[in-house]
């Protein structure tokens, strides 16, 4: 019998889309199920064939290996070696609400204390503090572990007292045809315990609404957007479980000289028409405080882009720090005095004969030609 076609089985043909292939399942394992064939060996074997077949076929990876290579495709194991998780998660899904177990294979991950809530807080940075990192004490209102009864919700050693349905386990199991059934105990919920004497300052909860105060150490060069972890700093856990982790987002204004992308800091300096022509050297504020002289050469073109290296922000990602990245802007006068003008207007005259280039028309027509 473990030799039979999967789709002989399911009794589908072979271009069966998924939904004709868990109709078939359905359709077999309700007329095979254990729990409506009590003691028939034949039906049991019948229903582990039809589990073994939809497990492979509802499987789109398997199911080409399958159709190529027959059984010996699926990775050398010899027919069905017993019920894997995949076939019990498939047929959990498909009968479980039709005999109303629902936690028929024993809860899945739900087994043990659960983990606090996780918690969010937004800190505020000015682009200097994220530049250079600072300790923020930051006050998170939660849920803590009550103190008083260390967590437990009972009050002192004689409060609590292990469940007797499950003698602390949590789960009862009892036999339903060929399976073994867990459910989490109806009587103390899972926890393997019940509080017979309340905690009075957390009212059995084991835990108390707080504000802590913590100290938040936020490294240099992180960028707007980032989120620290803090481990176990989160929510604490409402069954003895570990508390849960708080998320620190930052949000970093911006800076009204500064912009950066990543570790690489940009900024503009403006100078003027003739310190541009001329040559000079400009002092550039540096993010942190304090200044560096940059050189401006002689016939500097406005737009042209300076770089002050190590002088941006901090990599995270790696040692030593980002550029300072300067655009020059030549300013045109918006105003100009009398003698400026003068000045100007004879700039002009010299501009026209004695420079030698030539005019933006003739540039142009080169460029066609
Ligand atoms: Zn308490
Ligand atoms: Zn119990």
């Amino acid at each position: 019998m473990a030799d039979r076609d999967y789709y002989e089985i399911l009794g589908v043909s072979r271009d069966a889309s998924p939904d004709d292939l868990k109709k078939a399942y359905r359709r077999l394992a309700l007329k095979f199920h254990p729990d409506r064939n009590p003691g028939d060996k034949a039906s049991e074997a019948q229903f582990k064939e039809a589990a073994e077949a939809y497990a492979v076929l509802s499987d789109p990876g398997k199911r080409e290996r399958y159709d190529r290579f027959g059984r010996e495709g699926l990775g050398g194991q010899p027919g069905f070696t017993g019920f894997d998780q995949e076939v019990f998660g498939d047929f959990g899904d498909i009968l479980g609400n039709l005999f109303g177990f629902g936690n028929i294979f024993g809860g899945g991950g739900r087994r043990g204390p659960r983990a606090g809530q996780d918690l969010r807080y937004d800190l505020e940075l000015t682009f200097e503090q994220a530049a250079s990192g600072i300790e923020a004490p930051i006050v998170i209102p939660r849920l803590d572990r009550c103190t008083t009864c260390r967590g437990t919700g009972a009050d002192g050693k004689d409060g609590i007292k292990t469940c007797s349905t499950c003698r602390g386990r949590g789960q009862v199991a009892f036999q339903q045809g060929f399976f073994t059934i867990a459910r989490t105990c109806g009587s103390c919920g899972g926890a393997g315990k019940r509080i017979v004497k309340p905690c009075p300052a957390c009212a059995g909860q084991g835990r108390v609404q707080a504000e802590s105060t913590l100290t938040v150490r936020v490294p240099p060069g992180v960028d707007d957007g980032m989120r620290l972890r803090v481990s176990g700093e989160g929510e604490a856990s409402a069954n003895g479980g570990p508390a849960g982790d708080l998320y620190v987002v930052l949000r970093v204004a911006p800076h009204p000289v500064f912009h950066r992308e990543g570790a690489q800091l940009h900024c503009e300096v403006p100078v003027t028409f003739s310190q541009a022509a001329l040559g000079t050297v400009v002092r550039v504020p540096l993010i942190g405080g304090g200044e560096e002289d940059l050189d401006i050469e002689a016939g500097t073109q406005s737009g042209t882009v300076l770089r002050l290296r190590g002088k941006g922000l901090p990599a995270l990602d790696r040692n030593g720090r980002g550029d300072l990245h300067v655009t020059i802007r030549v300013e045109t006068p918006r105003r100009v005095s009398a003698e400026q003008r003068e000045l100007l207007q004879r700039l002009a005259e010299l501009d026209g004969k004695e420079t030698g280039e030539r005019g933006i028309f003739e540039r142009v027509k080169d460029i066609f030609n």
